[in-house]
């Protein structure tokens, strides 16, 4: 098996819903994503996927986010715009591109905590 990892980021406001602390106040974050795609068989040119067309990929995903307030983004209307539900958003719309490709989605809020995504392998 091969994993590739694609990092990029965004910067976004939010506010938490339903916490008491800090992040119930308005503030923002430089989020980095990190993306890991796998797969086993590699194609004739011997890479298994161009790391270009999941830069641009990963790049449209992120353009819906970033420099948005996130409780405003419709998706997170009703939903806490957590580092939790960030990776959730991202791996489901990296999905939809990459299919059973993509093996997990890490969203990190700051330099030292991180949120990773994924789901169980069924095989
Ligand atoms: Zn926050």
């Amino acid at each position: 098996m091969y994993k590739l990892k694609v990092i990029d980021s965004f910067s976004a406001a939010h506010n938490l819903r339903n916490y008491k602390g800090k992040c119930e106040e308005l503030h923002g974050h430089n989020y980095k994503v990190e993306v890991v795609l796998g797969g086993s068989e590699l194609g004739e040119n011997g890479l298994l996927i161009d790391f270009k067309d999941i830069k641009i990929s990963l790049k449209k995903v992120l353009e819906m986010l970033d420099h948005k307030y996130l409780n405003e983004v419709t998706i997170f209307a009703d939903t806490n715009p957590t580092s939790e539900n960030l990776a959730k958003y991202i791996y489901n719309e990296m999905k939809k591109l990459w299919h059973k490709r993509i093996d997990s989605v890490t969203v990190w809020e700051t330099d030292n905590t991180a949120v990773t995504y994924y789901e169980k392998h069924s095989s």
